[in-house]
């Protein structure tokens, strides 16, 4: 079956030809500018390649709702044009394929889950650590929604003693996000993640607090594995210390033969940077088995 796939993100658009056994043929990459400017450029490379379905993992917050009139959007991005728009609705009615639709870190989750590190799990986090601060999670072998979707990025962490910087999200401040993501790093030193030293305490709070993270995440989701990547995440020494903090955390609470090796259950995304596409061409599997749901999804009177 041939599957168009789409990894949207708020700087590029990774769009590719896939199959359903996981087979990238050929990919396409455009700048994220204004969505008359891109979506246009994607639908036209989507367009020349008969595709039977669509799978779009998306930068958000995007509305998953089933039956909702907006679903499919993009919903309140500071990304300029973005807000309100119907990202997934375009390609269902410009392409006339059904669309699966999911965010960006939950597709990242599912190829992880399917090709990546996370094979053999049925329960598993997923979180980057870059521009923004992600993470996509499935639990008993289905991808988390809920009420909206999870933005676990957010979640509140116990300041290090000493750390007085306020944090960078708009919203909370000293959130997670706020405080570990490349931008919070950037504004905590008035350098870049990658500029800064190896040995900078700024290492030891990321570290601690992505571990703080991983803590609530194994005590709430209890998955098999956490998978974390992300620009950041590419400082050397990070993914080892935020391990040893993890299990320090833990403090030795919960017995199970899967955190005697965080090697092993703390790792690095094993895709080769393929995971969300591979995530989006799963989408769109799902989507060519069950068209009529989403088509009934898609709202044309609502569709804009
Ligand atoms: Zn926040």
């Amino acid at each position: 079956m041939k599957l168009g796939a789409l990894e949207a993100g708020g700087t590029k658009m990774v769009c590719a030809i896939g199959d359903e056994a996981g087979h990238i043929e050929k990919r396409r990459i455009f700048p994220t500018r204004t969505p008359e400017e891109t979506v246009p450029e994607m639908l036209d490379f989507f367009a020349a390649e008969k595709i039977e379905a669509m799978g779009i993992a998306s930068f958000g917050p995007v509305d998953l709702r089933k039956g909702s009139e907006t679903w499919g959007y993009i919903t309140s991005t500071p990304k300029k044009g973005w807000a309100d728009f119907n990202l997934c609705g375009a390609f269902i009615r410009e392409l006339g394929v059904p669309a699966g639709f999911d965010t960006d870190v939950n597709g990242a989750c599912l190829g992880e889950l399917l090709y990546g590190n996370g094979r053999g799990c049925s329960s598993l986090v997923y979180i980057t650590v870059g521009t923004g601060l992600g993470m996509g999670i499935c639990a008993d072998g289905r991808l988390i929604h809920g009420m909206l979707h999870p933005e676990a990025g957010h979640m509140l962490v116990r300041k290090a003693p000493g750390d007085d910087f306020r944090g960078i999200c708009p919203y909370h401040g000293d959130c997670l996000e706020g405080l570990c993501c490349g931008p919070a790093i950037e504004a905590r030193y008035g350098i870049t993640a990658r500029e800064l030293p190896g040995e900078d305490p700024a290492w030891g709070y990321t570290a601690y607090y992505i571990a703080q993270a991983a803590m609530n995440l194994i005590l709430t989701v209890s998955p098999e594995r956490i998978i974390i990547g992300g620009g950041v995440l590419g400082h050397p020494g990070l993914l080892e210390a935020i391990r040893a903090r993890t299990q320090q955390l833990l403090a030795g609470y919960l017995k199970s033969p899967l955190l005697q090796n965080m090697d092993t259950y703390i790792m690095e995304p094993g895709c080769g940077g393929d995971q969300g596409v591979l995530g989006a061409l799963k989408l769109a599997e799902e989507a060519a088995k069950d068209d009529k749901g989403r088509k009934m999804w898609y709202n044309e009177k609502t569709d804009k």
